[in-house]
């Protein structure tokens, strides 16, 4: 698998939670958007909306996809609002910009958010220029991960080869789709706590181990630096 990850020419990150660190609580921001937007859509407490928001949330991947399948939503204004969030929590990062951009051959972002939210957010942890693609959940036809059809389009749009490519994720379902199709799979993990998000829906901690899951780590930077380096 090390050779594998040497012979990587193709390398796909997740945005939130992943090119950022959980600590930063941006998901947290986005989180309470989601339940404020499906509250006042149903005419609901947020406490209620909340439950409804985490049960879409883990059947069908985003929030945002049982919008759509249950209320038929416009999508773009609800990613536009979900969004809307405060980004000073992010700082620059230069040690994750050195090792991605040493990495050889196309970097690209593969996001269950929008375009727009990538760029901001990319842009404040001084990541912005490095990669060669960022497909939002606009390019999938708002089919998120871990659906069949959303790394589809990453393989005949974007051309991704899985035997030459890696996968980078905190959230260990979307790896397994990821494996099947032959990447190497990468899991970043934190310390953060996320017991209140839905069992088998939330991002990595330490301990997890899955058998489609080929690498952990809790340092990207670093994971990637070793990841490139000649055996020995
Ligand atoms: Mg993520």
């Amino acid at each position: 698998m090390k050779t594998r990850l040497r012979q990587t020419r193709d390398w796909v990150f997740d945005l939130d939670n992943t090119l950022y660190p959980p600590e930063s609580d941006l998901f947290a921001q986005i989180d309470r958007r989601m339940t404020q937007y499906v509250s006042e859509l149903l005419g609901l407490p947020p406490d209620q909306a909340r439950k409804i928001q985490k049960a879409w949330y883990a059947e069908h991947g985003t929030t945002m996809s049982g919008l759509i399948n249950n209320h038929d939503i416009e999508p773009d204004s609800y990613l536009d609002f979900v969004h809307d969030i405060d980004l000073t929590p992010l700082n620059v990062d230069p040690e994750l910009h050195g090792a991605i951009a040493a990495l050889p051959g196309r970097k690209i972002v593969f996001t269950n958010g929008s375009r727009g939210h990538a760029s901001r957010v990319l842009g404040a942890r001084g990541l912005d220029g490095i990669f060669d693609e960022i497909i939002g959940i606009e390019d999938t036809g708002y089919v998120p991960k871990p659906q069949p059809l959303a790394y589809a389009h990453l393989l005949d749009t974007v051309n991704v080869k899985p035997e030459r490519a890696a996968f980078i994720e905190d959230m260990a379902r979307n790896l397994e789709p990821a494996h099947a199709l032959g990447f190497v799979t990468i899991l970043v993990h934190s310390q953060k706590d996320w017991s209140h998000e839905p069992e088998g829906a939330r991002p990595a901690s330490a301990d997890d181990k899955h058998e489609y899951v080929h690498f952990t780590t809790g340092d990207l930077a670093g994971f990637l630096v070793d990841a490139i380096k000649e055996k020995g």
